[in-house]
Formats: structure tokens, sequence, C-alpha cells
């Protein structure tokens, strides 16, 4: 595209300077003023290539943080779902339904509505998941 304006351009001089040193003088004009627009034009994409390549360093952190996200996301479902490792209890006393979790080394629980002492047996529990 430039370049054809630019022929078309040199060519109209051609045809409208007589003088040849006039001629050459308008030549060496537009093309200086061609060069510079071209050397403009050059810095300015360099200056996008720069920015480009900034935003895709930025894209390429923002990926990596997600992947971070992401990992940290499963470990922590991973981690609810160990967390979730609870039994559910039915107080003998007021017959309250409440869930604890399992640790086979706790041996009793109080009840969270009567306060009392609810004597552990983590054997049946993992009976029933068989
Ligand atoms: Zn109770």
């Amino acid at each position: 595209m430039l370049g054809n304006k630019f022929k078309e351009i040199i060519t109209n001089l051609e045809n409208h300077i007589q003088d040849k040193n006039d001629l050459d003088y308008a030549k060496k004009q537009v093309t200086d003023l061609t060069m510079s627009f071209l050397d403009e034009l050059g810095k300015i994409e360099e200056l996008y290539d720069h920015k480009i390549s900034h935003c895709v360093e930025r894209i390429t952190d923002l990926e990596k943080e997600l992947d971070k996200l992401e990992e940290e996301q499963n470990m922590s479902m991973n981690h609810t779902e160990e967390a979730l490792d609870v039994e559910p209890i039915t107080c003998p006393y007021c017959n309250t339904r409440f869930l604890i979790e399992f640790n086979s080394k706790q041996k009793e629980v109080k009840c969270p509505d009567c306060k009392n002492i609810i004597e552990l047996d983590w054997e049946n529990f993992e009976d029933d998941d068989m």
C-alpha cells in the first residue's frame, strides 16, 4: 500500500517537474519524509511488540496463578473430604442428633444439647462401614 502510494507520488513528480534538479530535490524530500515515517512506524511497532510481549508475560503469570489456585482448591477439596469423615451421634439422654469428627482416640463426647457425656464406641461405627 505505502509502496504503491510512494511510486505514484514519484511518478506524479516526474510528470510535473520539468527541471531535473528540482525533480531530484523533490524526490529526495519525499523519500526522506517516507523514510522518517517508516522509521516512526518501526518504532511504534517495536513499542507495541514490547507491550504485547509484556501482556503475554502477564497472561503466563496469571495462568500460573490460576494453576496454583486450582491445585490449592483440589487440595482443600481433598482436605474437606478428609474432614468429612464424621460420624452421626444420637444422644441416649435427649435423642439430639449431631455429628462428630472421626477420632478413634476420643472415647467420649459431650452432647451439645443436654451436656451429658456420651461414651463413644468407634468399633461399632467401623463395623457399619463394612
Ligand atoms: Zn443430649
